[in-house]
C-alpha cells in the first residue's frame, strides 16, 4: 500500500526546518532604506503594478528592529557606511542583505575616494543584483532567489557560520579603516 493511501486527504508532511524556512521566506520585511537612484526602482516594486505584496513583503519597516531584509538600493558613500552598518546591526537575526545595482555591488562607475567599492566591505551580502538601475522585475527575481536560498538554510546554525561554510567573507572591514588604507 502506498503512503498516499494511508493518509487521509488534507494532511501534509514536512520537516520543521522546511516549515520554519517557509514562514521566514514568506514574510520577509525589508527595511525602509534607499540611498540613490536605485531606490526609485525599489519603490516602484512595492507599487500596485509589480505588487510585492504577493510575496508577503509589502511592509517596508521604518524600524530596523522589525526588518529582516536590507535592500541596499544605491551607492554607499564612506560617510554613510557607518550608518548603514548601524542599521544592519539593529536588525534582528536572521537577516539578509541584497546589494541592488552595480553601485551597491561594486561602486559602479563611482571609482573614487568618496564611494565604498562594494557594500560587502560593510555588511555581508547574500545576493548581488547587477544593472544600472535594475528594473523591478530584476529586483523581484533577486528576491525570489533569496527566498530559494532561505529554503535551503539549515536551522540551528548562525548566519555567520553558514556564510563561513560557503566561503563568504564574514570579517567586516569598518569603512574608516578601509578609507585609511586607500589613502
Ligand atoms: S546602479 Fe545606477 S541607478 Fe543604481 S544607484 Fe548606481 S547610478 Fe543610480
Amino acid at each position: 500500500m502506498g503512503l498516499e493511501e494511508k493518509l487521509p486527504n488534507g494532511i501534509l508532511l514536512t520537516s520543521v526546518e522546511k516549515l520554519v524556512n517557509w514562514t521566514r521566506k514568506s514574510s520577509l520585511w525589508p527595511a525602509t532604506f534607499g540611498l540613490a537612484c536605485c531606490a526609485i526602482e525599489m519603490m516602484t516594486t512595492g507599487g500596485p503594478r509589480y505588487d510585492l505584496a504577493r510575496f508577503g513583503m509589502e511592509v517596508f519597516r521604518a524600524s530596523p528592529r522589525q526588518a529582516d531584509l536590507m535592500i541596499v538600493a544605491g551607492r554607499v558613500t564612506n560617510k554613510m557606511a557607518p550608518v548603514l552598518r548601524q542599521i544592519y546591526d539593529q536588525m534582528p537575526e536572521p537577516r539578509w542583505v541584497l546589494a541592488m545595482g552595480v553601485c551597491a555591488s561594486s561602486g559602479g562607475m563611482f571609482n573614487n575616494y568618496a564611494v565604498v567599492q562594494g557594500v560587502d566591505h560593510i555588511v555581508p551580502v547574500d545576493m548581488y543584483l547587477p544593472g544600472c538601475p535594475p528594473r523591478p522585475e530584476m529586483l523581484i527575481d533577486a528576491i525570489l532567489k533569496i527566498h530559494a536560498k532561505i529554503m535551503d538554510e539549515p536551522l540551528g546554525q548562525t548566519r555567520a557560520a553558514i556564510k563561513a561554510e560557503s566561503g563568504q567573507r564574514t570579517e567586516l572591514i569598518p569603512s574608516s579603516v578601509r578609507f585609511a588604507k586607500k589613502r
